[in-house]
C-alpha cells in the first residue's frame, strides 16, 4: 500500500486546528471536483483529499492516524466507514455550488462512481440510504427539536423474511451445491473449473412459488414514522445519519441509512452569522442622544438593552450568550444588536420648533469654539 501522509495532502502541518483543515479542504475539494476540474487525474485526487479530510476531521480517526499512520486507519476502518462518518454532523454547504451537490458527492462516495462500488455479487446487499429533507425554524436551530418524520421507503418483507420465496426447492441445475464443475480434456490432463451456478447464484435452492405478500421482491414499501432529534446548533444543511432507517436490503443484506438533512427557515426578526444572531434595532434620534433603556427580544424572551447616551447609529451591542450554541457542544454564540438611527419624516410645528432651536443653540456652541481658537 503506498504510504500518503493526510496532512501533506491537505497541505497542512499536524498541529493544524480544524478550521484551517477545513479551509484547505474547501480549496482543494473545489479545485478537483471530477465536475468542475479538467485535469484527468482529478477524481482520484479528490478522493485522496476527501480521504484525508474524513479522517482528520474525525477526532478519533486522527488520533488513531496520528498514532499509527494510513496503515493504522486502514486496519481499523473501511474504506466505506471512513466516508459514512464523515456525514454524521457533516457540513453540506462544502459541497454546495457544485453541479450534483450532496447527491453527487454521495453517489461518488457510496455507489459505482467512487470505491469501486458494489460488485456484482450474489450473497447479500446492503439497502440504499435514504435522503430526507427537513425545514425547521432559528429557534428550533438554537434549542434542538424533536420531530416525528414520515418516511415512504422499503422494508423487509416480513413474511418471508427478505427471500422472496414462499417456498424454496433444490436447484436443478447445480444440485443444490451452489457450484458447476466444468472438466475440459486435452491430452492426458484432465482441467476442471468450478464456477458458481448462475440459477440460484450459489444458493443450492430456487424459489419454487414466490411470496404473495412481497410478490417476490423480498421487500415491501411502506411508510414509517421516525422521531429524529435535530440538536441544538444545527444549521442549514446540517446532516443527521439515522442508522439502519433506510431501503431494506436484498438477499437479507443490513438496511441502508437515513440522513436528514436540515433546511433552517428565514427568521423574521433575527438573522445567523455562524453562531451569532443578528438583530437590528431601531431607535430615534433622541433615545440615542439622551440615552435609554430599551427591551430587546431575544430567541427565548425579552431582555433589557441600555442604550448609553451619544450613541452613533450603526453601533453594535453584544448580549453574551443569547446566540446559538456550537453544534459540537462547546461555548455559545452571541445576539448582536445593531442600532439603527431613524430620522424622523413627519414632524409636528412644535417638533420642528423645537429641533430649531435645537440647531441655534448648537451653532452658536460651534461658532463660539471655533472664535475661541483663532482669538
Ligand atoms: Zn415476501
Ligand atoms: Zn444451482
Amino acid at each position: 500500500m503506498p504510504k500518503k501522509d493526510y496532512y501533506d495532502i491537505l497541505g497542512i502541518s499536524k498541529d493544524a486546528p480544524k478550521d484551517e483543515l477545513k479551509k484547505a479542504y474547501r480549496a482543494l475539494a473545489k479545485k478537483y471536483h471530477p465536475d468542475v476540474s479538467k485535469d484527468p487525474g482529478a477524481t482520484e485526487k479528490f478522493k485522496e483529499i476527501s480521504e484525508a479530510y474524513a479522517v482528520l476531521s474525525d477526532d478519533n480517526k486522527r488520533m488513531q492516524y496520528d498514532n499509527f499512520g494510513y496503515s493504522g486507519i486502514h486496519q481499523r476502518y473501511t474504506q466505506e466507514d471512513i466516508f459514512k462518518d464523515m456525514f454524521r454532523d457533516f457540513d453540506f454547504n462544502i459541497f454546495r455550488g457544485f453541479g450534483g451537490g450532496f447527491e453527487d458527492i454521495f453517489n461518488t462516495f457510496f455507489r459505482g462512481r467512487g470505491f469501486g462500488g458494489r460488485r456484482e455479487y450474489s450473497g447479500p446487499v446492503s439497502g440504499e440510504d435514504l435522503r430526507y429533507d427537513m425545514e425547521i425554524t432559528l429557534e428550533n436551530a438554537a434549542f434542538g427539536v424533536e420531530k416525528t418524520i414520515n418516511v415512504p421507503r422499503t422494508e423487509r418483507c416480513r413474511k418471508c423474511n427478505g427471500s422472496g420465496a414462499e417456498s424454496t426447492k433444490t436447484c436443478p441445475a447445480c444440485h443444490g451445491s451452489g457450484q458447476i464443475k466444468n472438466v475440459r480434456t486435452h491430452g492426458y490432463s484432465q482441467f476442471v473449473t468450478i464456477t458458481t451456478c448462475s440459477r440460484c447464484r450459489g444458493n443450492g435452492n430456487i424459489v419454487e412459488k414466490e411470496c404473495e405478500e412481497c410478490s417476490g421482491k423480498g421487500f415491501v414499501e411502506r411508510s414509517r414514522k421516525i422521531s429524529v432529534k435535530i440538536p441544538s446548533g444545527a444549521d442549514d444543511g446540517t446532516a443527521l445519519r439515522i442508522p439502519d432507517e433506510g431501503y431494506a436490503g436484498v438477499r437479507g443484506g443490513p438496511s441502508g441509512d437515513l440522513y436528514v438533512v436540515v433546511h433552517v427557515k428565514e427568521h423574521p426578526v433575527f438573522t445567523r452569522e455562524g453562531n451569532n444572531i443578528i438583530y437590528e434595532l431601531p431607535i430615534s434620534f433622541a433615545q440615542a442622544a439622551l440615552g435609554d433603556e430599551i427591551s430587546v427580544p431575544t430567541l427565548k424572551n425579552n431582555v433589557k438593552l441600555k442604550i448609553p447616551s451619544g450613541t452613533q447609529t450603526h453601533t453594535t451591542f453584544r448580549i453574551k450568550g443569547k446566540g446559538i450554541k456550537n453544534l459540537r457542544g462547546y461555548g455559545k454564540g452571541d445576539e448582536l444588536v445593531k442600532v439603527v438611527v431613524k430620522t424622523p419624516e413627519k414632524l409636528s410645528e412644535r417638533q420642528k420648533e423645537i429641533l430649531r432651536e435645537f440647531e441655534g443653540i448648537s451653532k452658536k456652541g460651534f461658532l463660539r469654539k471655533t472664535l475661541s481658537a483663532f482669538f
